[in-house]
């Protein structure tokens, strides 16, 4: 009689076979994820990344630097190159002037969106104060 081995191959050509390891074998099927799936991933670390490292707000008119991408309100690097300072305020990379930078419009989307959400949340919030004060 053959001893079954606790291996499991699978083929999916004839001639390569893929080995399954123990975390394949236990982990459960995931669910697909569609249009009415609603993804909560934590705040702050999206709010940090369209946040602005100078005047520490959402983006407002958010620039791109091209030399290497770095993000800042238009004011806030404008103001910036203007005292002197021609180097880029977050890794210290030469930036001479404000030819080097552009806009950048689909950061200005998502802040956009963020804001209405939070715009949203803190209704939300208002009315339930406003309840909780009713009782
Ligand atoms: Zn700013
Ligand atoms: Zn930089």
């Amino acid at each position: 009689m053959s001893q079954r081995t606790s291996k499991k191959l699978i083929s999916t050509n004839e001639n390569i076979l893929y080995e399954l390891n123990d975390y394949d074998r236990q982990r459960k099927p995931q669910t697909l994820i569609d249009d009415n799936y609603i993804q909560c991933v934590p705040a702050d670390p999206v709010l940090k990344s369209l946040s602005c490292p100078i005047c520490l707000d959402l983006f407002n008119k958010t620039m791109v630097t091209t030399t290497c991408l770095h993000r800042f309100c238009a004011d806030c690097i404008h103001r910036w190159l203007k005292s002197e300072n021609k180097v880029c305020p977050t890794c210290r990379k030469t930036l001479k002037s404000k030819r080097y930078l552009r806009s950048d419009d689909r950061t200005d989307s998502l802040v956009d969106t963020i804001k209405k959400q939070q715009a949203k949340t803190n209704e939300l919030a208002q009315i339930y104060r406003e309840q909780q004060h009713d009782d």
